[in-house]
């Protein structure tokens, strides 16, 4: 049997972190068993459906690299399935269990005989679970404007479309039984179940779409990799059960499968995704990171479309190990690519106004003035001596130094910036820091 298993967003105006992870399963499930990616949108809901919320969902998914496979042709393009150019096979539907005697006309609503007996799920992930059917009120499927209802589509579309397993969100178990009762009725043989425990707050709330941070778009703007954004979502719920944190996708895709889904809620920890994202830019290509750092220099002010590439990336080359977050790259570059950055007052005025520090500062100045190889091992080698000389301990030069070109005590190795800064630059911004 070839695996088909489909994501079914309704389009709310937002793809959150519970929503992305549900289609990762859904994709990840697919590329494992070289089966079918279905995208159906949900879009029934009139008031909710616009162009701008269906947007959302694929540049989201797209974004994270989980392309859908098919969809009725639209110009040579596999678009997505949407519910809302589907009413009429609903409507044949409804029509069908009428028929039949299934269900019936109820003020103007159409409702479905809702089996009065107990079920059983048998779900792969949360085993079998039991539903007492017998006080379960008959089902509206058809509203008296016409409308159909969420249980009757989903279930027509997931029998339409031939789907295998149906990979969702444990909030949808309880429909479950509902929704067996339909394929039931329509002498169909169900999918298998399989339902994601939720995603928890680290504080163990529940998350909601109101939560901070659960909106893929957000980390989309604040320069996550999207690659390092899905190894986490994978790891919400999933674990290759050998503590490896970051995995390849080609090995995701061969490792994943449903039986090792966590029973157990998963709770989102935003310091380890803030973690997992560092090291996946610092393994980035210089040419990718340089890629993805662009447009974040350029909303800063900090480059523009003159600015000389092969410099940028000397740069760029020697923060990339210690930023975590492309929004935060500014913060890094701001005195590599600008001569006014601002100075910290409480580095200044710990290290730049310490006692003797200005003499010391002007004697690294002579020294590097005279200095005729610009290169980390002689700026290093020359601070050295000269602190060897004054007898203090290499951090009475270093730290200065650092404040005085990049008005910050913290950033990568003095060298490197010192060597990219370029000799002209550092002796002008040491004799500023003389005058500050
Ligand atoms: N449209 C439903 C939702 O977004 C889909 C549920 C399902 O996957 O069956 O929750």
């Amino acid at each position: 049997m070839k695996v088909r298993v489909r994501f079914a967003p309704s389009p709310t105006g937002m793809l959150h972190i519970g929503g992305a992870r549900t289609a990762l399963f859904n994709w990840l499930y697919a590329r494992h068993t070289g089966g079918t990616f279905v995208l159906r949108v949900e879009d029934t809901d009139a008031a909710r459906n616009t162009a701008e919320a269906r947007q959302v969902i694929f540049d989201g998914l797209r974004w994270l690299g989980m392309n859908w496979d098919e969809g009725p042709e639209k110009g040579g393009d596999h678009g997505p399935y949407f519910q809302s150019q589907r009413l009429d096979l609903y409507r044949s539907y409804v029509d069908k269990l009428l028929s039949k005697g299934l269900a019936y006309e109820f003020e103007g609503a159409v409702k479905f005989k809702m089996p009065k007996d107990r079920c059983v799920v048998k779900d792969l992930i949360c085993g079998d679970v039991a539903f007492d059917r017998t006080l379960e009120p008959d089902l509206v499927i058809l509203r008296k404007d016409g409308s159909p209802v969420f249980h009757l589509v989903n279930v027509v579309d997931d029998l339409e479309m031939k789907i295998t397993h149906v990979i969702r969100g444990e909030d949808h178990l309880s429909n479950t039984q509902k929704h067996l009762a339909l394929f039931a009725a329509l002498g169909a043989e169900p999918p298998q179940y399989a339902h994601i425990p939720l995603i928890l707050n680290n504080d163990g709330s529940k998350m909601s779409k109101r939560d901070a941070g659960s909106s893929i778009a957000e980390y989309h703007a604040q320069g996550y990799v999207p690659e390092a954004l899905r190894n986490y979502l994978c790891l919400l719920g999933w674990s290759p059960k050998d503590d490896r944190e970051i995995v390849d996708i080609q090995e995701l895709i061969q490792l994943f499968d449903l039986p090792q889904v966590n029973r157990h809620n998963a709770r989102f920890d935003m310091a380890k995704l803030h973690w997992m994202n560092g090291q996946y830019m610092a393994r980035q290509s210089l040419a990718d990171f340089t890629e993805h750092a662009i447009p974040f220099l350029k909303a800063a002010g900090q480059i523009d479309d003159s600015t000389d590439r092969e410099r940028l990336g000397k740069m760029l080359a020697i923060v990339q190990e210690k930023v975590k977050l492309f929004q935060d790259l500014p913060n890094w570059t701001i005195y590599l690519l600008k001569d006014d950055y601002p100075f910290d007052p409480e580095a200044v005025a710990k290290t730049l106004k310490k006692d003797g520090a200005a003499g010391r500062l002007a004697k690294l100045r002579e020294r590097y003035a005279a200095l005729a190889d610009w290169t980390v091992e002689k700026l290093e080698s020359e601070l050295k001596a000269l602190a060897a000389e004054l007898s203090v301990k290499t951090g009475e030069l270093i730290h200065p130094c650092r404040v005085a070109v990049s008005g910050k005590t913290v950033g990568p190795s003095l060298y490197h910036m010192l060597e990219v800064l370029g000799k002209q630059r550092v002796l002008e911004r040491l004799d500023r820091a003389a005058s500050l």
